[in-house]
């Protein structure tokens, strides 16, 4: 086993959470390393093909997955440099306000420690290093007014358009979405070119992928990235008081350890917990920073319905891009559906392939051979579909566990427990009819809902923030309330997970507690 030269910081996971820590204390001259299990991927390893897309899906060690809605990590997590953002879809809503206090304002769920106001300054200053593009005034008729967002809103097309007559009938108002991506060039990196293929990776840089925004910056101030290399365990001195580095394995299959003033944990929502109780010592028993017994709790998952319409005029639905050309609040209250609890936020307007989840493939999983072709021909001209995200509340039974079986480095991999309750049932059941309603009155020849397995979208929880231990495992800022210089990034530490895609939120979170570590640095790493 080899010791490296100790460092300030040592990250694990090289994504868009992991890359905002790096690229602000690199900045302020600390030294940091990031450490990332998968390949280091380049701007050129992105191809725009669903078969060559599939090698930056996830490759590392499976979840065991139980409950009644099995967590469907293999279309979630990231893999390698850039994590999940090097292919995501790049919708930026944000949360509002009533995403932070539901239990204030409800009695249900669990408030956060911080409000809107808090993140608000970190989602505008994200926007401006990434490059965000959409109409902040347009959408301030559902929260508080910001900054302007630094470039106009996407081109929208057919797909996208064809809806609006179907939303504004049911009483929706839609608004331009704010994507992180570039409707005009910016910081260098060039304007969209509406192929819709970021789904696999934007080969062009358009897409606000953490490989050409916050880990360039990163590398640019001396981060060093070392790719496929595998954290196993955080270490700490033997009082318990400190974490002092990582144990990871590297490109050669070889331990090493890593030695660091600060550890930030940020392998995702699925990962940073599985770590954490594998990190178990006599002094923490049950894990590190558990103390309250929630590490690994209040696993949360997105649901959403998607509705389809058959139209016979050309929707133009090869173009586009793999986010949303429109957005809505509209639903966001959380008693918006009767008889159900929790917000929805509704999309319109995708590019689409013929292949893959995200295209035709999906559509009508009932047709087969001469049906299939037939209706696929059709698709090709006249096919689009809308979604409507929904909000899960927190249930302690939902979590994350270490199995039995080990990876090949020995280390348990991570069992995850999730089923949805009556409530998010409800919901997206209350869903499905509005968009019904609303592609009827677009006049479309035929409309359909897109019912499968519920799905479950995106991952929250296992390591939450709040006020103090008893309730929580870190602070607002993502640092662990029982060990000082251990901090958790990425959508574990939300409270609660709103209906807005999240990586936006992941973004403004990140900003804030690195730039909170960096000014008191002295106290935290001393
Ligand atoms: C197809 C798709 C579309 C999406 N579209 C949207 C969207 O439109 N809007 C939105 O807001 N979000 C979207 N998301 C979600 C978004 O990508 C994630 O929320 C975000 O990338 C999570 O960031 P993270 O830093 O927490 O984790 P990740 O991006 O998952 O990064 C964690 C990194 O840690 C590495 N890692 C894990 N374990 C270890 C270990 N033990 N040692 C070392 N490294 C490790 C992983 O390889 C990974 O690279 C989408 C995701 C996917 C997959
Ligand atoms: S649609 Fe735009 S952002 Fe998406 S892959 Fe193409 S150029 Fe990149």
């Amino acid at each position: 086993m080899a010791t490296h030269e100790k460092v300030d910081v040592v990250i694990v996971g090289a994504g868009a959470s992991g890359a905002t820590y790096a690229a602000v204390l690199a900045k302020a001259g600390k030294k940091v390393v990031l450490l990332e299990s998968g390949p280091d991927w380049q701007l050129s390893d992105l191809i725009s093909s669903d078969i060559w897309g599939r090698r930056v899906k996830p490759a590392g060690a499976p979840f065991v997955l139980e409950g009644k809605n099995p967590y469907g990590y293999a279309y979630q997590a990231g893999w390698g440099v850039g994590g999940a953002a090097l292919h995501y879809f790049a919708n930026f809503p944000r949360l509002l306000p009533n995403d932070f206090k539901i239990k204030s304002e409800h009695n249900r769920a669990l408030d956060w420690p911080i409000s809107y106001q808090d993140v608000a300054p970190y989602y505008d200053k994200v926007a401006d290093d990434l490059g965000v593009s959409g109409d902040a005034k347009a959408e301030e008729i559902w929260r508080p007014a910001g900054k302007p967002y630094p470039m106009p809103p996407m081109k929208t097309f057919r797909n996208g358009d064809i809806w609006l007559k179907g939303f504004e009938a049911a009483g929706i108002r839609m608004v331009p979405a704010a994507v992180g991506m570039n409707s005009t060039e910016y910081k260098g990196r060039p304007a969209c070119i509406y192929d819709g293929w970021c789904h696999v990776g934007c080969p062009i840089g358009a897409l606000a992928n953490p490989v050409v925004t916050y880990l360039a910056d990163a590398k640019k101030a001396n981060a060093e990235v070392r790719a496929r290399s595998t954290v196993t365990r955080v270490l700490t001195n033997p009082q318990g008081t400190k974490v002092t580095g990582v144990e990871y394995y590297d490109d050669k299959k070889e331990r090493q350890t890593q030695e660091a003033s600060v550890v930030i944990l940020a392998a995702w929502s699925g990962q940073n917990p599985r770590l954490m109780l594998n990190s178990a010592t006599d002094k923490h028993p049950k894990g590190l920073a558990n103390g309250s017994g929630l590490l690994g709790k209040y696993m949360m998952a997105h649901f959403a319905s998607g509705t389809w319409a058959m139209f016979d005029e050309d929707v133009q639905n090869h173009m586009g891009t793999t986010g949303a050309q429109y957005m809505s609040y509209e639903r966001y209250g959380k008693t918006s559906h009767k008889g159900t609890f929790g917000s929805t936020f509704i999309v319109a307007g995708t590019g689409q392939k013929t292949s893959d989840l995200g295209g035709y493939a999906n559509a009508r999983l009932d047709l087969f051979g001469p049906d299939l072709a037939a209706f696929m021909k059709r698709a090709a001209r006249g096919l689009t579909r809308i979604g409507a995200f929904g909000e899960e509340m927190p249930n302690i039974e939902n979590r994350i566990e270490l199995a039995s079986d080990k990876d090949e480095f020995g280390m348990p991999l991570g069992k995850i427990v999730h089923s949805f309750d009556q409530d998010a049932v409800a919901l997206w059941n209350a869903n499905f009819e509005e968009g019904l309603k609303v592609a009827k009155a677009t006049g479309a020849k035929e409309v359909w809902s897109g019912r499968g397995n519920m799905p479950t979208i995106h991952l929250f929880g296992g390591t939450i923030m709040g006020t103090e231990a008893g309730n929580s495992v870190t602070n607002s800022y993502g640092q662990t309330h029982e060990i000082g210089n251990l901090y958790v990034a990425g959508p574990g530490i939300f409270p609660t997970e709103g209906a807005s895609n999240p990586t936006y939120t992941i973004f403004a979170l990140s900003l804030r507690g690195a730039e909170h570590l960096v000014a008191q640095w002295g106290s935290v790493a001393g």
